[in-house]
């Protein structure tokens, strides 16, 4: 690692600053409504993408802005900073790396352009099943080539964004498991078209926050053999590819949590007065804070380490996994410091503490458990006996 500075360049810094403006136009209000209707924030969502913000990674050769994945940590984090939920619309940037790697000139051609101007929305990203979860070679979705088309039988779970999308990137089977020599062999990227797909079913979940996602049932569903991205059986490599940029991104979500999290608490701990003095003067309610503030901090460097090996072409799979979960622990700790800063009030849905920290708990969970983060560090980083 040569010639890395942890400091934003003047560039980046002006980035943030642009970014959360456009955020902060969107009040507590705005997404508090949408939580309690689980409804999915459009209007936020057409705004990020008009201002360019959401191609961020895609090249300008396709009409994106070209920028790195430092830029576009900057971005999702402010929109989570600024008390916004970046869930509704940060899949199409993890999701890009996989179609600009491994996709053909047509697709890009074909896609890219009218992804960065919004015509087009990539925002889903189907990988998980109910019988299979973090075991994704055991997946059980099938595409089994007819002609010029392969037809697609399965089910997915907690697939999110589909009704809010055009299209979605699939992973499925396409050769059966006892017919390749390793299990991750024979799994396959599909980039589809869903309006309208004949043969997909969609059921919305209603989850613990407002995330629109959705069980996804295929059934005979027929995509165009062109839909294939890259080679046939070699999609789980190109999932893995775009993983470490997921991890980055998703820590971003994170840390754009926790700073909320602080500062809320800060402003609340400073001005409530109770036994003659603001609550924020005692340890008991200072340290979490202070604590987490050091965790968020801490988190941060993980993950600005990452983007810019990212960047420059560097390994980066340590850094992107200890990132994801340093950021997602920093921010619960930061929303616990939160809550029980505002007593009572923590839970009152006006403060939008509690929606905060509803929102902030997937990542420990979500898009990889940190149970797996610690068993790939155990075992990748340290070189410890595989754990499962
Ligand atoms: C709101 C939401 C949105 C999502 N959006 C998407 C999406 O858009 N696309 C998509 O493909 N998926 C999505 N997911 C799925 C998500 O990626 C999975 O929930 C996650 O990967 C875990 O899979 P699982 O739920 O089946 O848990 P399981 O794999 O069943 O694991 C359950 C728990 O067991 C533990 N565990 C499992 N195996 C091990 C092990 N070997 N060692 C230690 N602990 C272990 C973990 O702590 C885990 O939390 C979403 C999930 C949620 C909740």
């Amino acid at each position: 690692m040569k010639d890395m500075t942890f400091t934003l360049t003047d560039e980046q810094r002006a980035l943030k600053g642009a970014v959360y403006e456009l955020c902060k136009q969107y009040s507590p209000e705005y997404w508090r409504d949408l939580d309690a209707k689980r409804e999915y924030p459009e209007a936020f969502v057409s705004e990020l993408t008009k201002a360019g913000y959401l191609a961020a990674l895609i090249p300008q050769d396709y009409g994106g802005a070209g920028l790195g994945m430092m830029e576009a940590a900057i971005i999702l984090e402010e929109v989570n900073h600024s008390g916004g939920n970046a869930a509704a619309c940060h899949a199409q940037m993890y999701i890009m790396g996989t179609v600009l790697r491994h996709g053909s000139e047509a697709q890009k051609k074909q896609y890219l352009p009218k992804i960065a101007t919004g015509e087009l929305r990539l925002q889903a990203f189907g990988v998980t099943e109910p019988n299979s979860g973090s075991d994704t070679t055991k997946l059980q979705t099938t595409a089994i080539k007819r002609g010029d088309r392969y037809v697609v039988n399965g089910q997915k779970i907690f697939i999110s964004r589909v009704l809010q999308s055009d299209l979605m990137l699939l992973l499925a089977r396409t050769t059966p498991v006892d017919q390749v020599k390793k299990k991750t062999d024979g799994l396959s990227v599909f980039l589809i078209d869903i309006r309208g797909l004949k043969g997909l079913e969609v059921r919305p979940l209603r989850m613990m926050m407002n995330h629109s996602t959705n069980a996804l049932f295929f059934d005979g569903a027929e995509i165009p053999a062109e839909s294939l991205i890259g080679q046939e059986g070699k999609g789980f490599s190109y999932i893995l590819d775009g993983m470490n940029a997921e991890r980055i991104l998703v820590a971003s979500d994170s840390l754009g949590d926790g700073r909320w999290f602080i500062e809320k608490a800060v402003a609340y701990a400073s001005q409530r007065v109770i036994f003659g003095k603001p609550i924020g003067a005692n340890q008991g309610v200072q340290f979490p804070i202070a604590k987490a503030h050091m965790a968020i901090e801490a988190a941060d460097l993980m993950r600005t380490k990452a983007a810019k090996l990212f960047d420059t072409g560097q390994p980066c799979g340590p850094e992107a996994n200890m990132a994801k979960y340093l950021a997602a622990e920093a921010a619960w700790e930061a929303g616990n410091a939160c809550i029980d800063a505002h007593g009572g009030y923590g839970f009152a849905e006006e403060y939008d503490v509690e929606r905060k920290f509803r929102e902030a708990r997937l990542y420990k969970t979500a898009p990889i458990n940190n149970n797996l983060v610690m068993a790939y560090v155990g075992e990748h980083v340290l070189g410890m006996p595989r754990s499962y």
